[in-house]
């Protein structure tokens, strides 16, 4: 099983980055998270989009979904459908038009919600954002591995990514900027949780251009033995 790391950063990309991305790829399934700004010119460099067994959205905020309308088009030039699964979210313009598009077969998750894509079982998670969100985990025969999508502090996602192999989490204040009521998790949050949930790895994503990558990593190292930064255009093997 891999993990193309295709954009990582959030809410807006870097020069030459792009925003939400994950490509997840096992002998019969090609599942994308997140579909953000800059997404779709790396995921057709791998695979033509129409291929994906699904996308699984974490939330519908642009940085994770701006990419989606554009797919639109190709979709409709070539006659595909796409599945979706995501939460419902009334208030985002790219919600409603997923919605009600025939190009897209929309499902909708809530936190609990196990749904099966192939031989794979994702059970969608709790998240603390301003719109709906969640997060996934993946079941494998392998290892499970775990996506936060946006979220600050919630009781409930440390039984939730527990022994995960791998947490791909947003970390993306140092922890002076962190509040309590802020949309994201910080770094050495990110690491709390993921050392509470017994997660042999952590891959720390949703990066800001504008915080020091260098504090992020020092404040999350100090929590959890084996952190590293997500990179654009990085492969995650489990
Ligand atoms: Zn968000």
């Amino acid at each position: 099983m891999k993990i193309h790391l295709l954009g990582v950063n959030g809410p807006f990309p870097e020069s030459g980055g792009a925003t939400s991305g994950y490509l997840l790829e096992t002998d019969r399934e090609l599942i994308q998270f997140d579909l953000g700004s800059g997404i779709l010119s790396r995921l057709t460099a791998r695979t033509a989009p129409e291929a994906l067994s699904a996308i699984c959205l974490s939330h519908w905020h642009y940085d994770h979904t701006a990419d989606l309308p554009v797919l639109l088009y190709r979709l409709q030039a070539l006659g595909k459908q796409i599945r979706i699964y995501a939460p419902e979210d009334e208030s985002s313009p790219v919600f409603r038009l997923v919605s009600s598009e025939p190009s897209f077969i929309l499902t909708s998750v809530r936190p609990g919600d196990s749904f099966q894509i192939g031989d794979l079982t994702l059970t969608a998670g709790p998240a603390r954002h301003p719109v709906p969100t969640v997060g996934y985990r993946i079941h494998t025969a392998e290892a499970d591995w775990g996506y936060t999508g946006d979220t600050n502090t919630h009781p409930d996602l440390v039984s939730f990514y527990q022994d995960c192999r791998l947490l791909l989490c947003d970390g993306l204040f140092p922890a002076e900027s962190w509040g309590e009521q802020k949309p994201h998790l910080s770094a050495s949050l990110a690491a709390q949780l993921a050392a509470d949930a017994s997660c042999e790895q952590l891959v720390l994503t949703q990066l800001n251009p504008c915080i020091s990558p260098r504090v992020l990593l020092e404040e999350a190292r100090a929590l959890h033995p084996r952190v590293t930064l997500a990179r654009a255009g990085e492969r995650l093997t489990l």
